[in-house]
């Protein structure tokens, strides 16, 4: 954040002594102009003054801009060493440390954060003062904005036992042109102060359309808490710069008392206004609403409603009310049909009264803090009982509860969801497990073979030399395992000028040539080869690995002088299929595969590890190493497209995302992929501006990847 020249609107105690002692001079000036009668004496004292007003007036501009420097230059000075202090200690709570350890930094890291708020405060205040303060006119999704402030907020309102609740109305459009940082620094603070000065109940942030026209929209925005309310004659003093409203509060609750007075100038500069409605010992209510343009017709984009969640009929058991309304409008928007229940005596009915209707619920939505019965006793029930058993169930629990993933996948859960539940995740869980379903009631359908090997020709695949080239080193771990699996094993180059030197000085039988490599890429290695060959002779098969199945990819292949086409993750009957076919060895007899783990692996959102499994070929120790180098590997891949994203290198961030993906492609983990995915298409596009959330989606999606797998490698 520069300040510009910042010009004060009414001048200092300093500034109005030096202009009265000027005046002074001036009056005795003329006092003694009176006093002598000298016109000359007068002129001659007179332009004294004159000149000694001029030159305080210079002082002063001179002053105001050494302060709007000084502001300036604090303002990034604080910044910098602060940013190193959350930075580091982020770090650092991401090392091994012993509980108190821990305890410690976390403490420093709460602190950070707070002293980096109350300076953004103060310097906002000063900005918004001096009128240097202008708002950002960006595009942005409404919906985005707000899941943004429940992802600062939940945190927070949880820890104390708060439900935390978010809602648009479904009217309200989602693409807008505005701030969104500033309306959400807004948000922040309304519900900040509302999670601050409440006890139990709820917090709900609710935003409606006031009216719109074809170009604008005005927004309502709603933050109500069941806190402790505000008396009735300090209402007025609120919106009142560093006004509190009494000082045992202050100290009991700490804070500067300004965050209402910038989110009042805020609000009022996005054309709305600010208001709250309060009663003592029963909650608030503060409410604004802010103008913005709407983007141009035909952006808004129109949800897909997959077929199959419209098809089942779906649950809601909640106790709290705000919750299951929530849920009902989402379920409603989706054209989903559902019922509610309000406990789990409710819910075990309601189940039973669907199958008498012959009607039965396909999908429990269960939320786990409900008196009496939670959410997992509830799911036991159902799961106990033999005419429920075949519900999917998904839980919705709070943050804190999340190291409880195992205990609750062995109840039978097929999905558990954190709170405030975000309107993408429990549509993409919906979807997720209908297709589970689906696929458990044909459990036929997915007729994979796996080769043992038992069934391989050995003495030939010991005499086959095999060329692998790929950059990374967890897809050379895999495709090399299985190789071996498969009964082979083969030589790495690392790219594409690595590969080509190789083959010259080595006649290999068949090479496994990855597309995109730095350096000298597949592409261009596999060209170089052939035109090699035209002038020696020879063809050696060579199988391109590419990342995704795209369009036009295959083609792209084959005009390169590549033979076939090979998409990651490598699955192994696919490979030997295609070794058969390009290199003259005894076909090898297929055994098919165990039945595969199937549900009770579930967490499907996060990771696939029966199809994982399978495309190990169910070894288990292998999959373990493979999934530690992955682990191990992933600090530093997340490190370098964070750095790409710090140094506004599309290219970086294109290769890292790369790179990732290719090694997250070995674990069928739907949602890392395309979070890896979408950073890489965000870098090929040199559009970074939207990397900075693919990236916090990507941490999140590896991030419980991560939780996932560990939890996995635990239970084998
Ligand atoms: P801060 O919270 O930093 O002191 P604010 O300007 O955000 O400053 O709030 C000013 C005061 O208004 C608070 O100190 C508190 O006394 C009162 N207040 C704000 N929000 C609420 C709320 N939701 N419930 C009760 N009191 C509130």
């Amino acid at each position: 954040m520069t300040l510009g020249s910042i010009e004060p609107r009414a001048y200092s105690e300093q500034e109005i002594q030096l202009f009265t002692s000027i005046g002074n001079q001036i009056g005795i000036a003329i006092e003694n102009a009176r006093l002598y009668q000298d016109q000359e004496e007068t002129n001659r004292q007179l332009q004294v003054a004159i000149a000694h007003a001029q030159q305080m007036a210079e002082k002063a501009e001179v002053a105001n801009i050494a302060k709007s420097e000084f502001l300036a230059n604090m303002s990034h000075e604080i910044r910098t060493p602060m940013n190193g202090v959350i930075g580091m200690t982020g770090l650092l709570l991401g090392t091994e440390l012993n509980p108190e350890q821990r305890e410690f930094t976390e403490i420093i890291r709460t602190s950070a954060d707070a002293l980096l708020a109350l300076i953004n405060d103060i310097l906002d205040y000063s900005k918004i003062e001096a009128g240097k303060f202008d708002l950002e006119i960006i595009d942005f999704d409404l919906r985005v904005a707000l899941e943004e402030v429940c992802d600062l907020v939940a945190a927070n309102a949880q820890k104390k036992g708060l439900e935390f609740v978010n809602m648009i109305d479904q009217e309200v459009p989602s693409l807008f042109r505005g701030d969104p940082g500033r309306l959400r620094q807004i948000l922040v603070n309304l519900s900040g102060n509302a999670v601050k000065f409440t006890e139990k109940g709820e917090v709900t942030i609710r935003v409606s359309l006031d009216h719109e026209n074809t170009t604008h929209a005005t927004l309502r925005f709603s933050v109500s808490d069941t806190g402790i309310g505000i008396p009735q004659d300090r209402m007025d003093r609120l919106f009142k710069s560093f006004s509190q409203v009494d000082s045992s509060t202050t100290r009991k609750y700490g804070g500067t008392g300004l965050g209402l007075t910038i989110s009042k100038q805020l609000v009022e500069m996005m054309g709305g206004r600010i208001a709250v409605a309060s009663e003592q010992g029963q909650g608030s209510e503060f409410w604004f609403t802010a103008v913005f343009e709407k983007q141009p017709e035909g952006q808004e984009k129109r949800i897909f409603v997959s077929e199959d969640i419209r098809a089942k009929r779906i649950l809601i058991v909640d106790d709290n009310a705000t919750n299951r309304y929530v849920l009902s409008e989402l379920l409603k928007s989706w054209q989903c049909r559902f019922g509610e229940a309000s406990s789990g005596a409710q819910a075990l009915k309601e189940l039973r009264r669907g199958l008498v209707a012959k009607d039965p619920y396909e999908i429990a939505v269960l939320d786990m803090q409900m008196p009496e019965m939670d959410g997992e006793t509830l799911g036991k029930k159902i799961k106990q009982d033999p005419d429920l058993k075949n519900v999917i169930l998904i839980l919705m629990t709070s943050m804190g509860e999340r190291g409880d993933a195992n205990r609750v996948k062995e109840v039978g859960f097929s999905v558990y969801l954190t709170k405030p539940v975000k309107q993408s995740l429990l549509y993409d869980s919906l979807v997720t497990v209908s297709g589970t379903y689906m696929q458990e009631e044909t459990p036929n359908k997915r007729p994979e073979e796996i080769i043992t090997r038992h069934s391989l020709a050995e003495d030939q695949k010991r005499r086959m030399r095999i060329l692998l080239a790929e950059d990374n080193v967890v897809n050379q771990k895999v495709a090399l395992s299985i190789l071996k699996k498969l009964g082979y094993s083969a030589d790495v180059a690392a790219n594409g000028k690595e590969a080509v030197k190789a083959l010259a000085a080595t006649a290999y039988d068949f090479v496994l040539m990855d597309c995109q490599m730095p350096q000298m890429d597949g592409f261009e290695a596999t060209r170089k080869i052939r035109k090699k060959e035209r002038q020696t002779g020879g063809h050696i098969p060579i199988v391109a690995l590419t990342a995704h199945a795209m369009a036009g990819d295959r083609e792209k292949c084959l005009a390169a002088g590549m033979d076939e086409y090979l998409s990651k993750p490598i699955n192994a009957a696919e490979l030997l299929r295609i070794m058969e076919k390009l290199t003259p060895i005894e076909k090898a007899e297929k055994k098919p595969s165990a039945p595969s783990k199937g549900a009770e692996t579930s967490l499907r959102a996060v990771f696939d590890l029966s199809r994982a499994m399978d495309l190990v070929g169910g070894d288990q120790d292998l999959f373990k190493e493979i999934v530690g180098l992955f682990l191990d590997n992933l600090p530093d891949h997340i490190a370098q497209i964070q750095a790409g994203i710090t140094h506004n290198d599309a290219h970086a961030v294109e290769q890292a995302a790369h790179a990732l993906k290719g090694s997250v492609s070995n674990f069928s983990a739907q949602a890392a992929f395309e979070a890896a995915y979408r950073l890489e298409l965000l870098g090929k596009e040199g559009t970074l501006a939207a990397a900075k959330r693919a990236f916090s989606e990507l941490k999140r999606a590896f991030g419980e990847l991560e939780v996932a797998m560990k939890e996995t490698l635990r239970e084998e």
